[in-house]
């Protein structure tokens, strides 16, 4: 994809939706991932100096004298880092010199790559102004990380999220609620909370796992071999990773729409109470009130358990909720609410 002047990559963190991106490699190396949709059908390709120079430059004149309100940049494609540490830093140098109010500099790592980059090589980088990575953990449970083709063992994303931590380099970890299904949901919790009691990263970001159209993780569904959790189920095993939790600081973000609890939420271990007692307020409500819930958050209703109050909105969700559940009735029961909204919302992730 290139934006008018210059090479831009398809996605970013949402914490990046106001940063320059500045493509310094296209596509995933990996590419393998069950679950991942991004750059299936591509190749990845490494970029020139020269090119990624090339590309800053356009971008400083496309910005102009805006160039001086651009204060953030993101690294693409999945895997910057995989960039020999000299040229990563000299690209880090040459963008903050074309972008001098450019204060956070991040880029996405995948756990092998950052594992085999010695700390001091690391800490090279972010001397230069690499501020933060974001590395998608997903898992920290092993049967799980080789059933959805990760490339990664726990002890893996271990060493590298603590390399990065002692690198002093921020670090986002993306976990992924639901993602083995029914048969691995306990392992899952639990195992990925010891990866990330023994990492402590500075944020743990929630984005909870939605089976996406043409993946291999599809695939695997249609033929009954991976049986997704509901979103009810989906909390009860972000509360059980949560309540494992011990001994870090880290501050869990909610940041996705795929996420049906967005007050889960807060900086351990002070909100931890809070954080657990909202998902048990949630599980402990009436059947109803919780496909009232699921049904008006999903379609944009409600933000929080709070908006139920609203009356106008809970009016209006009890409405879609009945006209979904006559539907049901009239197909003979063959499905489920979470059905119906995965169907609604197949396009909006
Ligand atoms: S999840 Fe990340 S590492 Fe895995 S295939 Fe997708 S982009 Fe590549």
């Amino acid at each position: 994809m290139f934006s008018d002047t210059y090479d831009v990559g398809p996605i970013r963190p949402p914490s990046e939706a106001g940063s320059l991106l500045i493509r310094v490699s296209r596509n995933c190396p990996w590419n393998k991932c069950e679950f991942c949709h991004v750059y299936k059908e591509t190749k990845f390709e490494k970029k020139s100096l020269d090119e990624i120079k090339k590309d800053i430059d356009a971008a400083a004149q496309l910005y102009g004298s805006g160039v001086s309100s651009i204060s953030t940049a993101f690294l693409q494609d999945a895997n910057a880092i995989l960039m020999k540490t000299s040229e990563l830093i000299e690209v880090i140098i040459y963008l903050k010199s074309r972008f001098p109010a450019v204060s956070r500099i991040t880029t996405y790592g995948r756990a092998q790559t950052v594992a085999r980059k010695t700390v001091s090589e690391l800490k090279e980088l972010k001397d230069a102004g690499l501020s933060r990575l974001h590395m998608g953990l997903e898992s920290g449970y092993g049967p799980l990380l080789d059933y959805i083709r990760k490339g990664c063992s726990p002890e893996e994303l271990i060493v590298s999220g603590r390399k990065a931590m002692d690198a002093g380099i921020s670090l986002s970890e993306y976990i992924m609620p639901g993602l083995g299904g029914k048969t691995m949901s306990e392992g899952h919790a639990v195992e990925t909370a010891r990866v990330l009691n023994a990492i402590d990263p500075d944020f743990i970001r929630v984005r909870s796992c939605r089976v996406i159209p043409g993946t291999p993780l599809d695939e695997k569904t249609r033929r009954g071999e991976f049986i997704p959790l509901s979103d009810f189920e989906t909390v009860e095993e972000l509360r059980l990773l949560i309540s494992n939790l011990e001994g870090i600081t880290s501050e869990i973000v909610s940041d996705h729409i795929l996420n049906l609890l967005q007050e889960v939420r807060g900086t351990l271990p002070k909100d931890k109470e809070r954080m657990l007692a909202a998902m048990d307020d949630f599980l402990a409500l009436p059947i109803h009130e919780k496909e009232l819930f699921q049904v008006g958050t999903r379609l944009g209703w409600f933000g929080d358990l709070e908006d139920m109050r609203d009356n106008a909105r809970r009016r209006r969700v009890e409405g879609i909720l009945s006209g979904i559940r006559e539907e049901i009735a009239a197909q003979g029961g063959g499905f489920t609410i979470d059905d119906v909204l995965r169907e609604a919302l197949k396009d909006r992730i």
